[in-house]
């Protein structure tokens, strides 16, 4: 652990945990020789998870969301559950330094899995994490999702997951009218097949007041991160036009990708 909060007191140096598990699998490769570095910014609830995990099967990455590691960790019971359990349940963040403890080591298991590029999905969230990560390597692009906060609220109270294969579903049915110049937003439930039916589950933190306070956090410490990629013209600014049907081929037009899934699979 001592190393590990030297790494948040200071500079990110090559030495860090973060660092060396960058560097194990990743010397810098030039850009056009590897697989894209990216990263999801957005609200709680703004669905960061659905569209990270849908264009990492696309580009053949990895999906590495901070938020599944701190709930695996949770679920593991190993000697940080119960201190992660009341963190995450009052709507918190983990600490700077448990979250790149957890990060590190799944960037280490990179190399065992002959993993290359990735999609970080909730990280970073705070300022300290940006800077660690722009010291350890390069992001070649920041993807911030963005929906009104009355819809974040309704698809967190939606969520549902199955307690089997992980996936996540919604139940909200949502039919937002638009007002003052801002558009309207519709958005179909998205059911889970028959056999999840019966193992779906909400996630502890998915409560009204627990949510209010995740946005309330995010909007405190992660705004700042978007200014931080957006003065460095990473980021790109995705407002989402509904649901999956309306706001995927949108997404990968943004990314310009639109060709990119159907030469994918004329190609398999
Ligand atoms: P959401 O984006 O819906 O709030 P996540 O699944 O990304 O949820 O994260 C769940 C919880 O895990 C967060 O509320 C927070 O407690 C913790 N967490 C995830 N990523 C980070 C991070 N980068 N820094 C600190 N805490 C994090």
């Amino acid at each position: 652990m001592a190393a590990i909060t030297c790494l948040v007191k200071r500079t990110p140096s090559l030495s860090s945990p973060v660092a060396r598990a960058f560097f194990s699998t990743n010397s810098h490769p030039a850009r056009e020789d590897r697989n894209v570095q990216w990263v999801f910014l957005g609200s709680p609830g703004v669905g960061k998870g659905t569209y990270a995990s849908r264009l990492c099967t696309l580009l053949g990455v990895p999906h590495i969301a901070t938020g599944d590691l701190v709930r695996n960790e949770l679920s593991s019971n190993g000697p940080l559950s119960s201190q992660l359990s009341e963190i995450v349940n009052q709507g918190k963040l983990v600490s700077d330094e448990i979250i790149i403890n957890l990060l590190s080591k799944r960037l280490a298991a990179r190399e065992a899995n002959g993993e290359s590029g990735f999609i970080l999905d909730g990280f970073p969230r705070t300022m300290k994490q940006a800077e660690i990560l722009e010291g350890v390597t390069d992001i070649d692009l920041v993807v911030n999702l963005k929906l009104q906060e009355e819809v974040l609220l309704a698809k967190c109270l939606g969520r549902r997951i199955c307690s089997q294969c992980g996936k996540n579903f919604n139940v909200a049915s949502l039919n937002i009218k638009g007002e003052n110049g801002r558009p309207g937003v519709t958005m179909a439930p998205l059911f889970p097949p028959e056999h999840c039916m019966s193992k779906l589950i909400t996630r502890s933190d998915d409560t009204e007041v627990v949510i209010k306070e995740r946005l309330r956090i995010y909007n405190e410490t992660s705004r700042p991160v978007e200014e931080f990629y957006r003065s460095r013209g990473k980021l790109l600014e995705f407002d989402l036009p509904g649901g999956i049907p309306e706001s995927w081929p949108k997404l990968l037009h943004a990314l310009n990708l639109d060709d990119y899934e159907e030469k994918q699979s004329a190609a398999a």
